[in-house]
């Protein structure tokens, strides 16, 4: 495992960012349609996978909205 500094700063703007950006997009649920969307879920790749692959994991093209329901059935796909 290695640490890597320059990488570490994951403020809560970050999370805001892609959030904001996600939900602004996403009006409702990306998976069933028809619940409002009130989480930013990262897909279909993880932020980890996304940094990674050397993309910017705050971008929120690389994220879907999701219920509340659908997010905890989907729960363990982002790793924040
Ligand atoms: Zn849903």
């Amino acid at each position: 495992m290695k640490t890597t500094t320059r990488r570490r700063g994951y403020g809560t703007w970050h999370v805001q960012r892609f959030r904001r950006g996600v939900l602004a997009r996403d009006s409702w649920c990306a998976v069933c349609g028809q619940g409002r969307a009130v989480y930013a879920d990262h897909w279909p790749k993880t932020a980890r996978q996304l940094v990674t692959d050397g993309q910017d994991p705050n971008d929120p093209k690389h994220g879907r909205g999701l219920c509340r329901q659908c997010r905890q059935t989907t729960r363990g796909v982002t790793r924040w």
